[in-house]
């Protein structure tokens, strides 16, 4: 692992929390809250929490059920409302957001807000991402990463 120094400056690099990054694909709008990382004190580098810190929250993200819903068959024109179950057309996508808290250890939790063209439940109003868009709403997510030069240990 690197050592948790500056490589231009030396300076030790601190924890640091940064309020908002936020990246945009498609339609499709990211933002990460109070999202942590290392930081050189002058501010000369930013990386990762530590050692595959990204990758590991974005798995966490695509494995959330309550986010993400399957798109149904042609033949099938109906989805069901992950959250309260409602069988409903498939049709329609409207704008939406959604709030989701990643990684439950305290250093490293922070929050996701995703918006975009969602699924909206008309029973319990919960929107919902199609499991088609996830390459946008990831790629959405690697561009707020790469605005910040977040960097990766190697
Ligand atoms: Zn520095
Ligand atoms: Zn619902």
């Amino acid at each position: 692992m690197m050592p948790r120094t500056c490589p231009e400056c030396s300076n030790e690099l601190q924890q640091q929390r940064l309020a908002s990054i936020t990246g945009e694909d498609m339609g499709w709008r990211v933002r990460a809250l109070e999202y942590p990382v290392f930081a050189c004190p002058r501010g000369h580098v930013l990386r990762e929490l530590y050692p595959d810190f990204n990758t590991s929250w974005s798995t966490e993200l695509s494995k959330v059920p309550s986010l993400w819903v399957t798109a149904p068959s042609f033949f099938r024109r109906k989805w069901r409302c992950p959250s309260c179950g409602e069988k409903q057309q498939h049709a329609n996508t409207e704008q939406a957001s959604r709030k989701i808290t990643l990684h439950n250890d305290k250093e490293g939790q922070f929050s996701v807000e995703i918006a975009g063209p969602m699924r909206v439940c008309r029973r319990c109003g919960q929107g919902f991402i199609g499991k088609r868009a996830a390459g946008q709403v990831f790629e959405a997510l690697a561009k707020a990463l790469k605005s910040h030069k977040i960097e990766r240990w190697r």
